[in-house]
């Protein structure tokens, strides 16, 4: 039933959406210090939230697609742009505590003990919801996941619009997230606005976590990493859990449009190099490869992710490059989340 409804809201919106592209021009603001605009941009995009409409912003994480959190009409159209099914819930980001209290309908001590340490930040809470959050955003879970993001223009934007900002990484379902404005642009040319605040500073999703009666849960991992929160909260279940539940975690995501494969350790792979760009990481195996991307100078994996997403768009864009190959890292630390990624981008076409 509920789902039911869901899909036609959905399909409604994703017919108005059809029916706009030519009507629509997306509205693109530069936000740097210099900018004497700045004031005026920023008015105009929380304008465009409160109307209904879609504001692509940056993060600290990667760009967010993003639409009033308690306007089910404008939820929708997030999914519509995105192709996003609609049983992947969103994730609410508010910029002080107060609004943390008017989406959840209990806080436990545990929660201000993250929040303290971790936001504004790349962590994400899956909290028990209140009334006022549309199922839409949570596809009908009892649950809301929230995130206070670092990033300051994303937290003026909610500010301005006054209202809790539900947003999604700012591309089309599975494939490659956003880490510049152009990478935006490129995916969802029909957004109605886009903040350009340059390149994320993190390049990765956030760390989502559950709470449980014993401690937390690791839904996905990013940049914060268990052993970070663990230092806070001293109780942990992740290797104890079989399975974990966090719906739209698919196998297949962060996919480029063209052949991609994570090299083993030994780098031993039967492809034609000369087509081939490489992701970098050690320098040891740049040696063949068309074009290199060396993600990191110094062995620095928050490099690794910062410069990730951004290197499968560039070789993606190159008509030079038929493959793209990327150096695998430990799966300790940051190391995991990055290897997550990888292995999601890559498994479509290891299938082949
Ligand atoms: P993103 O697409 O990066 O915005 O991440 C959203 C992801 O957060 C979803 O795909 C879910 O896996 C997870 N998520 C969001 N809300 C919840 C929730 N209430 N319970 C469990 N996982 C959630
Ligand atoms: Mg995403």
């Amino acid at each position: 039933m509920y789902s039911g409804i869901l899909s036609c809201v959905i399909f409604a919106a994703r017919s108005l959406n059809r029916m706009q592209p030519n009507v629509v021009r997306t509205e693109v603001f530069e936000f740097d210090n210099r900018s004497m605009d700045r004031q005026n941009n920023m008015e105009r995009a929380a304008q465009l939230i409160q109307e209904g409409k879609l504001v692509a912003f940056p993060t600290e994480t990667v760009y967010g697609l993003g639409a009033n959190a308690l306007d089910p009409m404008a939820v929708a159209k997030i999914f519509a742009l995105k192709e996003r099914p609609s049983f992947d819930p969103l994730i609410i980001h508010i910029a002080d505590l107060e609004d943390l209290k008017k989406l959840t309908s209990e806080i436990d001590e545990r929660v201000y003990l993250l929040a303290e340490n971790f936001w504004p930040g790349s962590l994400t809470l899956v909290l028990p919801k209140s009334n006022r959050v549309p199922d839409i955003v949570t596809s009908g879970l009892p649950t809301v996941g929230i995130r206070m993001p670092a990033n300051e223009i994303a937290r003026e934007l909610i500010r301005k619009s006054g209202c809790p900002i539900a947003a999604p990484s700012a591309n089309k379902f599975g494939r490659i997230s956003p880490t510049k404005a152009d990478h935006v642009k490129k995916q969802l040319p029909d957004v109605d606005c886009i903040l350009d605040g340059g390149k994320t500073t993190v390049g990765i999703e956030s760390t989502i976590i559950e709470l449980i009666e014993k401690g937390f849960r690791i839904l996905r991992n990013g940049i914060i990493t268990k052993e970070d929160i663990e230092s806070v909260l001293p109780f942990d279940e992740t290797e104890k859990t079989e399975s974990i539940v966090a719906p739209g975690m698919v196998k297949s995501h962060y996919s480029p449009v063209k052949k991609m494969m994570v090299a083993d350790e030994s780098f031993r792979m039967d492809i034609d190099k000369s087509k081939a760009g490489l992701i970098s990481f050690s320098g040891k195996y740049e040696t063949g490869f068309q074009k290199v991307i060396r993600v990191s100078e110094t062995n620095d994996l928050k490099e690794y992710a910062v410069n990730m997403f951004e290197a499968m768009h560039t070789f993606e864009d190159d008509i030079e490059i038929d493959i793209i190959i990327a150096e695998p890292v430990a799966e300790t630390g940051i190391g995991k989340a990055i290897m997550d990624r990888l292995r999601k981008a890559e498994y479509n076409w290891r299938k082949d």
